[in-house]
């Protein structure tokens, strides 16, 4: 079965075709960081509009990649939330009237459910049943209990910040450009993180809940005393916090389910000292990770039509235009075991 996948819910246009007998047939991307950098974050309309104009041009140039015409599509899979309405509506729109032309099924897909099963896609040895996701982007924190495929219980969220946004905040203090997050990253690897001392929050009292707007106060309070030229041992400082809470979070749930399998998912899984870290603690303690590469960590085409494989079964002709800028994780339906 060959899947379209759309995803429109933020500030990347991502188009993908994948096969489900050959695999990634072909991918695209478009960022709109250039657009939104301006204004030193994503404007909603401006995002809505530019995912209008990329969408069908991105589609054709994945089709002409994949050497394919649309009458091949088998199924439209597409972001239906959760993420910025405007632009959800922008790519469920192309998404369901393509599939009314071409008189083939839809997949309405959660976005955090593609990051989520990212890791899954290509992985010779997926991860075993009941597995520990630790999902960290730009609007979420979370520390998931896989029993199955659509079945989650989440075992802890932020309070407050996402990872990613705390990130991009403590970045925009900093001065840096939008998006922050990689810009923080970047200064950071060339600081001293033992300089400044920042709290690991949420890791002295028990539980999987996390929170990160403290560390962005505190922060803020750094860098007014400091002078320029210690941001990058403030930035150091401030990604080793993180990391570190992270990683304690992540031994902590491992022993609390005793899972034996660790995917992390979601742009700041992009983050090569956090992947440094955490795969030295997985080594030494026997818990196979699973990471997607860089580029599949942010938002992409690929995780939605992957994720739409994984939920044909659930390939409906309503083509219904119905998109939820809130949905839960926990409000979608486990898959039938032929999915996976
Ligand atoms: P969500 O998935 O929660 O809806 P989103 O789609 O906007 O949010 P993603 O695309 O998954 O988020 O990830 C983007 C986030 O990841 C941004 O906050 C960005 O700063 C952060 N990020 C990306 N690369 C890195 C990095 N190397 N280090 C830290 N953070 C990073
Ligand atoms: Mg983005
Ligand atoms: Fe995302």
């Amino acid at each position: 079965m060959i899947i379209l996948g759309i995803e429109t819910s933020c500030d990347e246009t991502g188009i993908a075709v994948y096969d489900t007998e050959r695999g990634t047939l072909a991918q695209q991307l478009f960022s709109q960081i250039d657009i939104h950098r301006q204004y030193g974050g994503v404007v909603p309309e401006l995002a809505s509009r530019d995912h209008i104009n990329r969408t069908i041009p991105l589609i054709d140039t994945c089709l002409q990649t994949a050497g394919i015409s649309l009458s091949a599509l088998d199924a439209v899979a597409y972001t239906a939330g959760p993420g910025l309405l405007g632009a959800l509506l922008c790519g469920s729109a192309v998404a369901q009237s393509l599939a009314f032309s071409l008189s083939i099924p839809s997949i309405a897909i959660h976005h955090m459910e593609g990051h989520l099963l990212t890791p899954l896609l290509d992985n010779p040895s997926p991860p075993a049943l009941p597995f520990l996701a630790l999902l960290v982007s730009g609007g979420h924190t979370m520390m998931v209990l896989v029993n199955a495929i659509g079945d989650y219980d989440i075992l802890g969220t932020t309070l407050d910040d996402a990872v990613g946004e705390a990130f991009d905040k403590t970045a925009k203090l900093m001065g840096l450009p939008y998006p922050g997050g990689p810009e923080l990253a970047a200064l950071a690897d060339t600081g001293d993180s033992t300089r400044y001392q920042l709290p690991r929050p949420m890791t002295q009292r028990a539980g999987l809940d996390f929170s990160f707007s403290g560390l962005k106060t505190q922060v803020r309070l750094l860098i007014e005393q400091a002078p320029p030229s210690a941001h990058p041992d403030i930035a150091a400082a401030f990604q080793a916090a993180v990391i570190d809470t992270l990683t304690i979070k992540c031994r902590r749930a491992l022993k609390q389910t005793n899972a034996k399998d660790l995917v992390i998912a979601g742009g700041v899984g992009a983050n090569r000292a956090l992947r440094q870290q955490i795969e030295a603690y997985c080594q030494s303690n026997q818990v196979r990770l699973h990471i997607p590469p860089q580029n599949l960590c942010t938002d992409n085409g690929l995780m939605i039509a992957h994720a739409g494989a994984m939920r044909l079964a659930e390939a409906n002709k309503d083509y219904r235009i119905d998109c939820q800028a809130r949905w839960p994780l926990t409000a979608l339906k486990p898959c039938p075991p032929s999915c996976s």
